[in-house]
C-alpha cells in the first residue's frame, strides 16, 4: 500500500486497504445476492463517488438481470458538508414495482440518502435497500440508517476508492484519512 499522499496541500495517511476492501464488498455481495434471491433489481450508483463501488459490488453479486442505472447529488465542497442537497442528475427511468438498491460511497449526515429514499418511494418500487461503503454514525443528522455497510468510521474526512478531495483522488485503490497530526 502507498504512504502519504498530498492533495490540494493536505496530507492523507492509509486508512482502509484494497485487501480489507475486497473482503468486505464480498461479504456485502453475498448478503444482498441471498436476499435478492429470483429478483431482477436495479442497482443505482450514486455518482461520483459510488462509481468503483458499484463496479465491484455489481460484479460480486453476479445476478445477469439486473439493471444498472446512475443518479447524481451533490452536498459537499472541499472537505465539509454544506447541509444542502442538490439533485444534479436525476432518475428518468420509471422503477414502479421493481427492487431497487442504492449504491452509495458514504453516509456522513444521512441528508442525501434519506432525501433520495423519500425522493424514490413516491416513485411506488417493490422495494428500496441502501448499501454503502462507509457509514459515519455519529455524523448523522436525520437517524438514517443503511440496509448494508461495508465500513463504519468515525467522522474523519476520508478519499480513495471513488471519494474525492474537490473531485481529485478518486483514483486511489485504498482508502485514505486525512492527516490530523
Ligand atoms: P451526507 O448527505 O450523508 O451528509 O453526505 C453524503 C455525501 O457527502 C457522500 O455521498 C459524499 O459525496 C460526501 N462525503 C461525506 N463524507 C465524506 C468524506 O469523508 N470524504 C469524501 N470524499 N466525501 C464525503
Amino acid at each position: 500500500m502507498d504512504n502519504k499522499v498530498t492533495v490540494d496541500g493536505l496530507t492523507f495517511v492509509p486508512y482502509i486497504t484494497r485487501d480489507k476492501i475486497d473482503r468486505e464488498v464480498k461479504r456485502v455481495a453475498s448478503e444482498l445476492r441471498a436476499d435478492l434471491k429470483g429478483a431482477s433489481p436495479l442497482f443505482l450508483c450514486v455518482l461520483n463517488g459510488a462509481f468503483m463501488f458499484a463496479a465491484d459490488l455489481v460484479r460480486e453479486v453476479g445476478i445477469n438481470d439486473a439493471h444498472i442505472n446512475f443518479v447524481k447529488y451533490s452536498s459537499y465542497e472541499g472537505t465539509s458538508t454544506t447541509g444542502k442537497v442538490k439533485e444534479i442528475m436525476g432518475l428518468t427511468e420509471d422503477i414502479e414495482g421493481m427492487d431497487v438498491v442504492v449504491v452509495e460511497d458514504i453516509v456522513d449526515t444521512g441528508l442525501t440518502a434519506s432525501m433520495m429514499v423519500a425522493d424514490l418511494k413516491k416513485r411506488n418500487p417493490r422495494s428500496i435497500r441502501f448499501v454503502t461503503l462507509l457509514h459515519k454514525p455519529e455524523s448523522s443528522k436525520t437517524g438514517f440508517q443503511p440496509d448494508y455497510v461495508a465500513f463504519s468510521i468515525p467522522p474523519r474526512f476520508i478519499i480513495g476508492y471513488g471519494l474525492d478531495l474537490d473531485g481529485k483522488a478518486r483514483n486511489l485503490r485504498d482508502i485514505y484519512v486525512i492527516d490530523e497530526d
